[in-house]
């Protein structure tokens, strides 16, 4: 005794690994049944081995990975969430090596048949391999939270780095922009610069020119008025010279007229001494007369008239020379006035020269005035043309000093992104660590969560008692009963019938008032191992009117009342969507047929044949011919496989198949299904990036009714409906009882439904089986023949090559749960 304790005390053998790892074949289900468990797992292993196809180096990378988990600190230096220290595993760690040494040790029992040693090293080894899940369990939770956390960091640092990359960016930009801005009023104003200085250069030559012209201009104004002085001069001397001759002239007419007024009195003279004369004749006759009278007289006389003929000459005389004298003045004064008119003349040319430089004066006058004014100008534009520019390169200046500033900062920010990604690029590998650990837990997860699976058993039985129903009488005594001791509670129930009680316990019992959600959380981890690789069976089994269809499919139209295969979908689509960053890529086809009266009926629409879906293309009926290939998979000629993509795609097609499917009526319920109904989901992912391949199959089945004959009074074809119900449902319980007792021979041929679902039962397939009960009491007889049909099955889980049929009682399965 004690050196089998020493025995288990011992450490497990790596030979024990090695060995399991190298076992070439699955064991043929002919084998006989051993209690050798523990290298059962091995084998289990191998077979599962060609499903998940990964690379040496994988391999060798998950011994890493193994003893990183198991240094614990070193998963994650800065959290260290991983060390298992005070944890419920009592500080205990565990290698892959111990994994593995745990899951293939043997138990050493001497004798074969001391169940009470072999029960106490059974429970032993449960402890251990308890702590071993829960270790396991803790691990994985710290590997999920790293994660996690890292991812966090990461997308928090990615974050702030595109961020500061986009703000680095838009100030480079924006920085450019004032740059080129800056240059370009730069570039303007030292363009504008140089016009105003070529244009100021300009304007001082004109200047120059302007002056020098002024200067000119000034002289010949000087020059002018000098000679304008001399012909002022000029002219005041012919002005004087005029004025003297002009008084010259007055003088001289009025010597003229003084003469004149002579002549005219000498004229007068003359007349009045021509009148004299004609007197003196006159009175020489008178005279003669007298003097003939008076010759004495005559004599006197005769000398009178002597004298007046001398002062008659004399006269005469003067008058000649007086007449000299006036023609002597005439040419004279003719003289003087062609004097004066010369005068006149050159008076008045040099009044017309005079004007002539007065005008030429002021036009210069104002030339030079406009010249001044245009210049003035010139410089008052100059001066403010220098002030710009001064302001222009003040600025020029500030934008420079801003340059430099900005270009500062920018290289600042280049460094702080440098920085940042090279904290990026190390988290990034952190990550990929993190991630690598993540795959190799994945890994060690599928195994483990298979490991509790198997541990809990390969085909398990649920029983589901659905409520009252409103029509019928909740009067009568109740027949369903849950027993609330501490071993029985939530998976025991007793029924009473004929005063009887009967007692069973199942792996779980849902009590009526068990919401669909609940009875889901207890189906997901199979679902989650449909996803892993396995071939997954969930049977709804029951008399019609017991709730199968309403735990498969659910209630139409209620969302919170949603049934097994919705929400298995939803999770599938859920996981599927989260296994995509760790590299996975799923396929799922969907198929989903009934077998009624042992014949296969397509439930979804084909796109082949429309009118008639029993007929092929060519007229001839459909086969349906089931065959399974050396792959363990299943082929149904002529059957409708759907690749499905999204949840709503699966909610079309099952209620395309509920219109389809056939429904009969018996006594019992209306509408109640006499056909099987089966949902089937193929899985299939690949990881591109470890080279995994998971084929996975989840088989959703509502059951035809099973109730007896007598009870819904079935005949003719009812009757028939009836047997193959029976003959089917008896044949999948025959099944699992051979696959249990591992017999040679067993029966999947005797009925359409095992045959189909052959490569899903049996091996390393998980079955799940939901005995559906109503609590009506006039059902209690059905409803006993439903749990004891159950519990034959259940008991046939320790059929499972893992655990013993024999001499399980149910108290020992409890320590499995
Ligand atoms: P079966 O498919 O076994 O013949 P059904 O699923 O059609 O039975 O159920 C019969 C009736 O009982 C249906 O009206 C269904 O809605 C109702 N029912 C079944 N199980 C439940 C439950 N758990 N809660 C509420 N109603 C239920
Ligand atoms: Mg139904």
């Amino acid at each position: 005794m004690a050196s089998k304790e020493e025995d288990q005390d011992r450490p497990p053998l790596l030979q024990n690994q090695s060995n399991a790892s190298t076992t070439p074949s699955r064991s043929p289900p002919t084998k006989k049944y051993r209690t050798d468990e523990l290298g059962l797992i091995g084998k289990k292993r191998e077979i599962r081995g060609p499903r998940m196809v990964g690379t040496t180096t994988a391999r060798s990378r998950a011994r890493e990975a193994f003893s990183v988990v198991n240094s614990g600190q070193d998963l994650c230096p800065s959290s260290a969430p991983a060390s298992n220290a005070g944890s419920e595993c009592g500080g205990m760690e565990f290698t892959r090596e111990d994994v593995d040494a745990l899951l293939s040790e043997k138990p050493k029992s001497k004798n074969k048949f001391n169940y009470k040693e072999r029960c106490e090293n059974m429970q032993e080894y449960i402890k251990r391999l308890r702590l071993c899940i829960k270790w396991f369990q803790e691990l994985e939770d710290s590997f999920l939270q790293e994660q996690d956390r890292l991812r966090n960091t990461l997308n928090y640092v990615q974050q702030r780095l595109d961020e500061l990359e986009v703000s680095s960016k838009n100030k480079e930009e924006e920085l450019s922009s004032i740059i080129v801005e800056l240059r370009k009023n730069l570039a303007s104003a030292q363009e504008k610069l140089t016009k105003e200085q070529a244009d100021k250069l300009a304007a001082v030559d004109s200047l120059a020119k302007e002056r020098e012209g002024r200067l000119n201009s000034e002289r010949l104004q000087a020059s002018f008025s000098e000679d304008l002085a001399k012909a002022q001069q000029e002219l005041s001397s012919a002005n004087q010279r005029i004025l003297s001759i002009n008084d010259m002239y007055k003088r001289l007419q009025e010597y003229n007229t003084s003469l004149q007024q002579y002549n005219c009195k000498l004229q007068s003279d003359l007349s009045t001494a021509s009148e004299s004369l004609k007197k003196s004749e006159t009175d020489k006759a008178t005279f003669v007369e007298e003097l003939s009278a008076l010759r004495g007289h005559h004599n006197s006389l005769k000398e009178q008239f002597a004298s007046v003929k001398v002062s008659q000459d004399e006269a005469m005389k003067q008058k000649e020379v007086l007449s000299n004298e006036v023609v002597c003045l005439r040419g004279d004064l003719q003289q003087v006035r062609d004097e004066r008119d010369r005068h006149r003349v050159q008076a008045e040319a040099l009044t017309a020269e005079v004007d002539k430089y007065k005008e030429f004066t002021g036009k210069s006058c104002s030339e030079l005035d406009h010249l001044t004014l245009k210049s003035n100008e010139l410089e008052a534009k100059c001066l403010c043309q220098s002030e710009q520019i001064r302001t222009l390169q003040d600025k020029l200046i500030v934008a420079e000093s801003r340059l430099e500033v900005s270009d500062l900062s920018a290289l600042e920010t280049r460094a702080e992104s440098e920085e940042q990604k090279k904290l990026l690029s190390e988290l990034q590998t952190r990550l990929a660590d993190a991630e690598f650990k993540l795959i190799e837990g994945d890994k060690l997860r599928k195994k483990l969560h298979n490991t509790i699976l198997e541990l809990k058993g390969n085909i398990r039985v649920f029983c589901r008692v659905r409520p009252l129903l409103p029509d019928e009488s909740s009067s009568e005594a109740k027949v369903i009963s849950y027993p609330t001791s501490m071993e029985a509670l939530g998976r025991g129930i007793d029924l009473a019938q004929n005063g009887q009680k009967y007692s069973f316990m199942f792996d779980k019992v849902f009590m009526p008032d068990s919401p669909q959600e609940d009875v889901f959380v207890e189906i997901s981890q199979l679902v989650q191992s449909a996803l892993d690789g396995y071939k997954v069976c969930i049977f709804a089994y029951g008399q019609t009117g017991s709730g199968k269809t309403y735990t498969m499919m659910g209630r139409p139209g209620h969302v919170d009342e949603k049934g097994l295969i919705p929400r298995s979908l939803e999770q599938i689509f859920q996981t599927k969507q989260s296994l995509q960053s760790q590299g996975w890529k799923y396929e799922l086809q969907v198929s989903m047929l009934e077998i009624y009266n042992e014949s296969i009926r397509d439930l979804l629409p084909s796109n082949r044949s429309s009118i008639d879906s029993t007929r092929t293309e060519n007229g001839s009926a459909k086969q349906y011919a089931i065959k399974h290939d050396a792959n363990g998979n299943t082929h149904v000629s002529d059957l409708t496989v759907v690749d499905v993509r999204s949840t709503r795609e699966v909610s079309y097609l099952l209620n395309h198949a509920a219109h389809s499917r056939s429904v009969g009526k018996t006594q019992m319920n209306e509408h109640s299904s006499r056909s099987h109904f089966v949902f089937t989901l193929r899985i299939s992912g690949v990881n591109e990036s470890t080279e995994q391949q998971v084929q996975g199959v989840l088989n959703l089945i509502d059951l035809a009714g099973s109730e007896r004959l007598s009870k819904s009074g079935s005949t003719g074809d009812r009757l028939k409906e009836t047997q193959a119900i029976n003959k089917s449902l008896s044949s999948l319980s025959d099944v699992i009882f051979a696959l249990a007792k591992k017999e040679e021979h067993v029966p999947f041929r005797n009925s359409k439904l095992t045959y189909l679902l052959q490569p899903c039962l049996g091996g390393d397939s998980k079955t799940l089986m939901f005995v559906n009960l109503s609590p009506d009491p006039s059902s209690a007889g059905e409803s006993l023949c439903s749990l004891r049909f159950a519990a034959r099955v259940n008991a046939c889980e320790i059929g499972v090559p893992r655990r013993q049929t024999s001499t399980r009682s149910l108290d020992s399965r409890l320590s499995y749960g």
